[in-house]
């Protein structure tokens, strides 16, 4: 593909000899687990995301599971997701035996749906988890207010959208995402908006007592040397990760930056297009375009890509196959035509490429070869 839906090549070129030498110092130092890095980027992220705690992890995977590990639930324990997402979010709910309860998106945000949620609540409803998809915060002052009304605690999946910010409408205050509930967790892989040279993740609380625990629960569940108070995991971000996520994070707001304009692009090559519907900012958030997806209406998705593919650009669907139709978390609660708008999203929206080292020669082109095909259709 001449154009990949990321080009983490040209991101690194940018910042190659602080990289470089970050990783040499490490290597020097053979301080490859637990070194000062790791240190270092916690309390830079704690800094820029306005948060007490960052706990380090290895992926968002984990920061999912330890942050559901800390909340002490018990199997049978319902926690509320949206059907829309990478299978990520629900997978920990069934590992660790609780029960995920699927509800349906918002048709504009995609996100998950207050209004679902409200409904999908009942006395074993411990938990919900939104998930800031695509990079835009999720409606965050109706689900308190859910999670308030019935004592839930509030996981938030920020894995797509570091650096995203929510205003609350009611008071005007504004927050990073992942720091607006109990617990907010996100994924540090490559392609994301803060991405390592390999796997990596973070868990943020205010809590200084989830907090605690949650960094016993990634050591093994061991405060003490060999002393285990709880059944932990072993999962740590490590130094080499931690040094380029270091320099990385001075340029994340640089790099949200990029994306928005690179959105804006797409935007107004697509506007007015009946065919395209461009994605929509809630008015609660900023959006920070991990993915650019839009919904195509009436149009062979798949010819799209393929057109677009013929021409070595790639695109890509999130996601073809919603939570509920998955083999592996197919339930007789669930059946085809529970969630109508993730359902229809499914089959109907498709990404283009979305990165910090797009120009507009490179957009035109991808705008020129997209409207090429949806508009002789
Ligand atoms: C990427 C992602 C995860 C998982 O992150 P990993 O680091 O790959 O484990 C979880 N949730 C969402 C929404 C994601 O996009």
């Amino acid at each position: 593909m001449k154009y990949n839906m990321v080009d983490l090549v040209g991101q690194y070129k940018k910042i190659k000899p602080e990289v470089d030498k970050a990783i040499l110092k490490i290597m020097e130092e053979a301080s490859f687990i637990g070194g000062p890095a790791v240190k270092s980027f916690q309390k830079n992220l704690e800094k820029y995301l306005g948060v007490k705690h960052v706990i380090p992890c290895a992926n968002g995977t984990d920061a999912l599971q330890v942050a559901l590990m800390a909340l002490g639930l018990k199997p049978g324990d319902e926690v509320i997701t949206t059907s829309f997402t990478f299978i990520a979010t629900a997978e920990v709910i069934a590992l660790l035996q609780l029960t995920p309860v699927l509800v349906d998106v918002e048709p504009d945000t995609y996100n998950i749906d207050p209004k679902a949620i409200k409904k999908a609540v009942t006395s074993k409803t411990k938990a919900i988890i939104p998930v800031h998809l695509f990079g835009q915060c999720a409606d965050m002052n109706s689900i308190k207010k859910i999670a308030n009304e019935h004592d839930l605690f509030i996981v938030e999946d920020t894995a797509q959208a570091i650096s995203a910010n929510y205003t609350d409408p009611e008071t005007g205050i504004t927050q990073k995402a992942g720091t607006l509930g109990d617990i907010g967790c996100t994924s540090f892989f490559p392609s994301k908006n803060l991405g390592a040279f390999g796997d990596g993740g973070a868990i943020f609380t205010n809590n200084d007592d989830l907090a605690a625990k949650m960094r016993i629960v990634v050591n093994h569940g061991m405060a003490v040397r060999y002393y285990h108070d709880y059944v932990g995991v072993n999962s740590r971000l490590d130094s080499i990760q931690a040094a380029i996520l270091d320099i990385k994070l001075r340029h994340l707001d640089e790099y949200s930056a990029a994306r928005l304009k690179a959105a804006q692009y797409y935007n107004a090559a697509f506007a007015d297009n009946p065919k395209i519907t461009t994605p929509i900012t809630a008015e609660y958030t900023s959006h920070v375009f991990h993915q650019y997806t839009m919904v195509l209406n009436g149009v062979d998705r798949e010819g799209l890509m393929k057109h677009l593919a013929d021409k070595e650009i790639a695109s890509a669907v999130y996601y073809p196959v919603p939570l509920h139709m998955q083999k592996a978390y197919l339930d007789p609660r669930y059946k085809e035509g529970d969630f109508p708008i993730t359902e229809k999203l499914s089959k109907s929206v498709m990404s283009l490429p979305i990165h910090t080292e797009l120009t507009e020669e490179i957009q035109k082109e991808i705008t020129d070869a997209v409207l090429e095909f949806v508009n002789k259709a």
